[in-house]
C-alpha cells in the first residue's frame, strides 16, 4: 500500500484494496490510474518504481477530457462500480 495525497483536494489517504479514499481505475498512458473518491477526480501515479521503494505515490492529474473517456468506458466493463 502506498500513502497518496490527491491533487485537487488535497485528500490524504492509502492506496490500498478498499482503503476508501482511492479507487483502481485501470491505467493512464500505461501508468495506475485512482478515482478519488472525495471529489472524483481522476489521478495517475507518476513514480510507481519509486512508489515502490518509498511507499508514497506522486498523484498526477488525468486532463478532463481524457478522465471523462476513462470513466465511461469503465462504467461501460463495470456498470456495478
Ligand atoms: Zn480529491
Amino acid at each position: 500500500m502506498f500513502q497518496a495525497t490527491c491533487a485537487a483536494c488535497q485528500t490524504k489517504g492509502e492506496i490500498a484494496a478498499n482503503s476508501g479514499f482511492f479507487q483502481a481505475r485501470g491505467k493512464y498512458n500505461g501508468l495506475p490510474a485512482y478515482k478519488c473518491t472525495t471529489c472524483g477526480v481522476g489521478l495517475y501515479v507518476s513514480n510507481p518504481g519509486r512508489a515502490m521503494l518509498t511507499k508514497r505515490a506522486k498523484m498526477v492529474l488525468i486532463p478532463a477530457a481524457s478522465w471523462t473517456r476513462m470513466s465511461e468506458q469503465w462504467k461501460q466493463m463495470f456498470p456495478e462500480d
